[in-house]
């Protein structure tokens, strides 16, 4: 979805000052403008309105951290009322963030009931807003499959992919990106939208803000000589595919013929990245990995960051909170699950939704100067979460993964807890390296895992793409979150 522009008919309102539109008395009128644009630009071409979108997303970056949050409040404030008038679901849930004279309440936000995924599942339908005015975007219906999650059945306001656009052009502005040269994008499409071989589907401006540029797309599930024979006939300069496909496709094409595609930078989508993935985006195309944390059901939530390397938040599109067992604000290098509320997606409001995903605080200001908060590292899934025979819980993460490699040298890998004190180790050997230290394996697991592990390393050929297309590096079959 990331790179789609669904939403040709989207009309913006401008709106200075944030958007609940009530200005403090005294305080300094500001020409922020959020997607929330004034009326008065709306009859200017949609060009323009982004080109002031863009302008006010570089300026929402170096705000002063209280102006930040004041900016980012009267977001979620005008998207909580709209959630609490409209939708019977969340009339309750949203009560505690209104105070007295029905005056928004941040300070109460903690008080709304975080909502997780098996619960937005069942209550999807619930969930949805009746009816939207035409400003907010067409409204498209979206349904995820997985095979170990439950399905969610919602739907989007155009607004979500503008927000979308804003925040990938932002990212090609931060990395150097020329969004006027081409992008190849491979990944899962939808049974009934698959791109036919060999040419797959070509499209024109994949940012808003080239809109001349060429994008091309092609499906994961084509045989991989016609994706790479695809990708050397495009060249374009840029591919977005998870990180998984990315290293598949570099290791299927080898040093020479991956390099010679001429790939600079590849947008990591859809999955947790793991270090490794960018070592071997750059050892083997010679390109950058940029990591883009987003989902359905929100939009973008976080991109990378070119001097830190981690991810800054989507401050205009989402509100993020990393959350520890008891519902406290984890601190900075802790590590907790990620609950988040989508700004612009008024079709279906997510908020406080616990997507299923954990992340690592991180410790803030950015060495870049940008004010936007930071998260550390997406770390994986809830529901990989490992747990011991006497209680002892613990996240598996990218660390770890390069941990292990010291002793066994792997192309791709998974770690399955496969009972309380069973993990096994699924392997893609790295061909052509040291040989694998099995005893090192084992003592690694029982001191960075748990005393009682037996950790069983089985070297697979391949690893089958489920029915999402993603590969997930940790998956835990005794995890209580299990769906
Ligand atoms: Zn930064």
């Amino acid at each position: 979805m990331p790179f789609e522009m669904r939403s040709k008919r989207v009309r913006v309102h401008i709106l200075r000052d944030g958007a609940a539109g009530k200005r403090r008395r005294g305080e300094r009128r500001r020409a922020l403008a959020c997607l929330w644009i004034k009326t008065a630009f709306r009859s200017r071409g949609m060009d323009e309105v982004f080109d002031r979108y863009l302008t006010a997303l570089g300026q929402i970056e170096k705000l002063p951290a209280p102006h930040l949050v004041r900016y980012q409040q009267g977001l979620v404030e005008r998207l909580v009322r709209h959630a609490r008038d409209n939708i019977a679901f969340y009339r309750d849930r949203l009560g505690p963030v209104f105070g007295p004279g029905d005056r928004f309440d941040f300070s109460r936000w903690p008080e709304i009931p975080v909502l997780d995924r098996r619960a937005a599942a069942q209550a999807t339908q619930q969930m949805r807003a009746p009816h939207l005015p035409e400003s907010y975007g067409d409204v498209h219906e979206i349904s995820t499959s997985g095979t170990a999650e439950l399905p969610l059945r919602f739907t989007v306001n155009g607004l979500v992919s503008l927000a979308a656009n804003g925040a990938l052009t932002q990212l090609c502005r931060w990395h150097g990106v020329d969004t006027a040269r081409a992008l190849a994008t491979i990944k899962l499409y939808p049974d009934d939208d698959v791109p036919p071989l060999p040419d797959g589907i070509q499209m024109k401006g994949w940012s808003r803000a080239g809109p001349e540029s060429d994008a091309y797309g092609l499906d994961m599930r084509a045989p991989m000589e016609q994706q790479l024979a695809w990708l050397e006939r495009r060249r374009a300069p840029f591919l977005a595919a998870t990180p998984s496909h990315a290293m598949a496709i570099a290791f299927a094409a080898g040093e020479h013929r991956a390099r010679a595609l001429g790939l600079e930078f590849v947008f990591s989508i859809a999955e947790t990245v793991l270090p490794r993935a960018r070592q071997v985006v750059k050892d083997l195309f010679g390109a950058k990995l940029l990591a883009i944390y987003s989902c359905q059901e929100i939009g973008f939530i976080g991109i990378e960051c070119p001097v830190s390397g981690q991810y800054h938040i989507v401050v205009d599109n989402a509100l993020i909170e990393i959350l520890r067992p008891d519902g406290s604000q984890a601190g900075p290098g802790e590590t907790g699950r990620v609950v988040v509320t989508g700004l612009y997606n008024y079709a279906t409001p997510f908020i406080r939704y616990a997507l299923g995903d954990v992340a690592t605080a991180a410790a803030g200001p950015c060495a870049c100067g940008r004010t936007l908060p930071l998260i550390a590292q997406v770390e994986g899934r809830t529901r990989a979460e490992f747990i011991f025979r006497d209680g002892t819980r613990m996240w598996p993460r990218g660390i770890h993964s390069d941990e292990i490699r010291t002793y066994v040298a792997y192309r791709e890998f998974q770690l399955v807890q496969a009972d309380y004190d069973v993990i096994e180790f699924r392997y893609i050997p790295q061909p052509n390296a040291h040989a694998p230290d099995f005893d090192g394996l084992k003592s690694y697991g029982r001191r960075r895992f748990h005393p009682s592990v037996d950790i069983r390393a089985l070297a697979v050929a391949e690893f089958p793409r489920g029915r999402t297309g993603k590969h997930e590096h940790f998956i835990s079959l005794v995890s209580e979150d299990r769906h």
